[in-house]
């Protein structure tokens, strides 16, 4: 039997980084949800599964010892301010666990009380967010986006005070690690260069080995990160996924979707959509993915320009080189996704032009972006123009796209199974995440999340059970705006 590894590796670079810090028992805590998948690939001990042991330590009420529980420190730009210091305000980091794949990854309390970075928070998060984060993300991994994991939701027993009370509770996620732009910011602010070089050293070591061994590791560095957002940015693009607040202390170094605050995906296709009741500029909208995670990957950039030359012009040279590259490897993430969407299977340049018409003509016509591309995979692509109201522009595109796809060598049916493999069936719409809220909180009804949780496991299959989980809003279920956790 395979035994828990543990380590505590941030913990260990010392007090610049994080600093101790005790989860606060709550009162009453009783199981949301037990993630039993993700236990056994991180070779949990049974006894911490969906157990009263395992309930104490997902409500941050009993640590096993083997926890060593901190907060991180880091800054970040907020809607393009820079905040010094935020940290860990709601969550706290209480090992690192050795997977049965030999990948390290986080084991993080989300909601277990103050920390020393909470100012004026209380630690806390309501069910709503915790029930949002924990669908969400697990969808997103289904459907084969880099994201941090939902191991475990419970509720706390105790109502936290937002606009009005609300039921508490405490979400349990696995990250690679929650190391983001801001960490860096954070410690590049420090003004100590060792510090500097020892916290990149380890990110290096941590996530990126094969940069040690680059010419100029620190250069390695900043160009793995830009293609692991590129590729990330461009999935989400492909799926419609907003994710709503992309602020420098939400984006990973790893490029792993982190932080399921206000996001949401796209029903009708309109480039400009925002969900976030607090993005009034639209900074986050879908359209600007893209260029914002340039603008923070310039950022760190930032950051590293110390390590990258001992001459500061030389090194702005490099790192401008580094994020000019971020636009082409975006283009290509997006043009291999977005081809692989129309059941093309070697994209051509000229395939831009027939991908960016049907987006096009699908904001024109209001068509619902998922549903779209899943008719066109079917054996009877046609029928997926009954979504538009303007038949004459939907026939013009038609038929390019069938001439282009019948020129291919493979057949029909091969390109039918290749565009389900990548065209969901089911998303997580947000009137279902906003319906399974209201019933856990209102009514303590765990079925519908759990019969989504179920359903978004398998993005890709057909499941007649599942059909309305398929289907958009209508006008009364659509959610207009959603909500950053706090
Ligand atoms: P987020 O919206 O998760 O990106 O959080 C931004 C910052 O606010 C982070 O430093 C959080 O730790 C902090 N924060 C958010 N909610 C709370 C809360 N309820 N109590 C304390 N700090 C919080
Ligand atoms: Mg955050």
């Amino acid at each position: 039997m395979a035994e828990l590894k543990v380590q505590h590796s941030l913990a260990a670079l010392g007090s610049a980084f994080s600093l101790p810090c005790s989860p606060t028992p709550v009162a009453a805590p009783e199981w949301l949800a037990f993630n039993q998948p993700l236990a056994d690939e991180l070779v949990l001990p049974e006894q911490y599964h969906a157990t009263a042991l395992g309930l104490a330590l997902f409500a941050g009420n009993e640590l096993p010892k083997w926890c060593q529980p901190i907060a991180q420190a880091y800054a970040g730009h907020q809607f393009a301010n820079y905040v010094p210091r935020l940290g860990d305000g709601r969550a706290l980091l209480l090992a690192e666990i050795i997977s049965s794949a030999g990948q390290r990854v986080d084991l993080q309390l989300k909601g277990a009380g103050p920390t020393p970075f909470s100012r004026g928070g209380d630690g806390r998060s309501p069910i709503g967010p915790v029930i949002r984060e924990y669908l969400v993300s697990e969808a997103m991994h289904a459907l084969g986006v880099p994201t941090t994991r939902a191991l475990a939701a419970v509720s706390s027993g105790e109502m936290v005070y937002r606009d009005e009370p609300q039921p508490g509770a405490v979400l349990t996620r696995v990250a690679k690690s929650h190391i983001r732009i801001g960490t860096f910011q954070y410690v590049a602010a420090l003004g100590d260069p060792a510090l500097l070089t020892e916290f990149t050293d380890y990110v290096i070591a941590r996530h990126y080995p094969h940069c040690a061994s680059e010419p100029q590791p620190y250069l390695a560095l900043l160009q793995a990160v830009i293609a692991a957002q590129a590729a990330t940015v461009a999935h989400w693009m492909s799926l419609g996924f907003i994710h709503g607040v992309m602020n420098t202390d939400n984006m990973s170094i790893t490029g792993e979707t982190i932080d399921y605050g206000p996001c949401a995906f796209m029903e009708a296709f309109d480039e400009k959509t925002v969900f976030s009741a607090i993005d009034r500029r639209g900074r986050y909208a879908y359209v600007n993915q893209p260029p914002v995670a340039l603008w923070n990957l310039t950022r760190f950039a930032e950051t590293l320009l110390p390590l990258l030359h001992a001459k500061q012009p030389e090194a702005i040279a490099l790192a401008s080189a580094a994020l000019e590259s971020f636009s082409q490897q975006y283009q290509a993430a997006y043009l291999q996704r977005m081809t692989a969407k129309l059941g093309i299977e070697h994209a051509e340049p000229a395939d831009t032009e027939l991908i960016s018409s049907v987006l096009a003509l699908m904001q024109q016509n209001k068509v619902d972006f998922t549903l779209f591309f899943r008719q066109l995979s079917s054996n009877t692509p046609q029928k997926a123009g009954e979504l538009f109201n303007d038949q004459t522009s939907w026939l013009n595109w038609f038929s390019g796209w069938q001439a282009r796809v019948t020129a291919q060598k493979q057949t029909n049916e091969q390109r039918v199974t290749a565009m389900q493999r990548v065209n969901p069936e089911l998303i997580p719409r947000n009137h279902l995440i906003q319906q399974a809220i209201e019933q856990v909180s209102e009514q303590g009804d765990l079925s519908l999340f759990n019969q989504l949780k179920q359903a978004w496991l398998a993005p890709f299959d057909v499941d007649p059970a599942n059909a309305a989980f398929s289907r958009p809003a209508s006008e009364q279920e659509r959610v207009q705006r959603t909500f950053c956790g706090t």
